[in-house]
């Protein structure tokens, strides 16, 4: 392979103490909000505002670990940031505990694309596992129909503020539940009613893709889409259980699928790499990795490669010519938006502005939308970037 050649560093970048806050960061001088931006993993229950966890647990009398929303809102980084999947998903009882009725179900799904639209995001999809609502008795389809109202209201809302936005929904299945057929199933009755593809979530290791043979099997028959969280918590073998029995046309983060390259000589700044067959399968079939790199850090998830940002295979994946897209996973647990994982990224690789339009028209082409609405997308990233 030829590899790329790096190129200079065309980030302007002040002393770190006269460093704007990231929400205003810029690269090459334009802020880094005001860019078409997509969004293609991107959790409902973790990105709930504080506030409203806050003022919902509040109402419903469920107990908090604080006593104000501005701590609440550490506590939930805090957590996250302990470097174990399995912590992680702690904080989401919270948030799934003020998650129980359609009412709060429209609400959050309001404010969720409300703070995208307000991130610059044009396009979102949004995921989040139904099965998880049902506490105090909403059917399966009254919490997705929920979710829908409030993402159409987030929608007119920030319309009605010039910005236009489409946000879908991507339903999750727990992988170490047995309702993904039930999911499956619910996700084609809502197919042409906002649900765009179907997800397995929660712990990847020890309950591989292929527990959940029959939903699969379903949704390839009725060809409908799947995009599978694989290569996170779990390595390679994930990965080939994502595109075997899952047939996956996107892998959810996917970040281990650099386990499969070995990099066999860097001179200076250029890298030579061996590719492993499912890596190279990745790569040349542009298999979109869902790379979320401060969610990444905080599970643990590149712990092979090292523990802060700079050492995030990302710019290896993206060099070598991987379709590498950037996500924020659970924007309250990483605190993060879309603007900050690209200004990170930007300040660890020295990324410019085509690089950053890369990642959206990677983020564009792989979306589920029909391909007419992508070249839509792909239309509103290019004039965007182009203005
Ligand atoms: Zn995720």
């Amino acid at each position: 392979m030829t590899p790329h050649q790096r190129k200079e560093n065309r980030m302007s970048r002040p002393p770190r103490s006269h460093r704007p806050s990231r929400s205003e960061a810029q690269i090459e001088g334009v802020p880094v909000r005001s860019l078409p931006k997509v969004s293609l993993h991107d959790h409902l229950d973790g990105g709930v505002r504080a506030a409203t966890v806050f003022e919902l647990a509040n109402e419903a009398g469920i107990e908090l670990p604080t006593s104000d929303a501005r701590s609440l809102c550490e506590w939930f980084a805090d957590q996250a940031d302990s470097g174990s999947l399995v912590d992680y998903i702690k904080t989401f009882d919270l948030t799934i505990a003020v998650m129980q009725t359609a009412e709060n179900l429209t609400r959050i799904a309001r404010e969720f694309v409300e703070d995208l639209a307000n991130d610059g995001v044009i396009y979102a999809e949004v995921r989040w596992a139904p099965e998880q609502h049902q506490a105090q008795g909403l059917t399966l389809d009254e919490a997705v129909q929920a979710v829908q109202d409030g993402l159409e209201e987030g929608e007119d809302a920030a319309d009605e503020n010039g910005h236009a936005i489409h946000v879908a929904q991507i339903l999750s299945a727990m992988r170490q539940a047995d309702r993904s057929l039930e999911i499956a199933e619910l996700a084609l009755r809502f197919r042409d009613d906002g649900v765009v593809a179907f997800d397995l979530a929660g712990p990847e290791d020890g309950f591989p893709a292929s527990r959940h043979q029959p939903a699969l099997d379903l949704l390839a028959r009725e060809f409908f889409p799947v995009t599978l969280h694989a290569g996170e918590a779990a390595g390679l073998d994930s990965i080939r259980g994502a595109l075997l029995d899952g047939r996956a046309l996107r892998l959810g983060h996917g970040v281990r699928i650099a386990e499969d390259l070995e990099v066999i000589e860097t001179e200076g700044d250029e890298v030579r790499v061996r590719f492993g067959d499912l890596a190279r399968w990745v790569r040349d079939r542009e298999i979109a990795l869902e790379l979320s790199p401060s969610s990444n850090l905080g599970t643990g998830a590149i712990e092979a490669w090292g523990d802060s940002l700079e050492d995030h295979p990302f710019d290896l994946l993206y060099q070598l010519g991987f379709c590498v897209t950037v996500n924020t996973d659970n924007r309250l647990m990483s605190r993060t938006t879309i603007t900050r994982e690209l200004s990170l990224l930007a300040e660890a690789f020295d990324y410019d502005l085509e690089d950053v339009e890369q990642f959206q028209l990677n983020a564009a082409a792989a979306t589920f939308l029909p391909i007419e609405q992508r070249e839509e997308l792909i239309d509103l990233i290019t004039e965007g970037f182009d203005r």
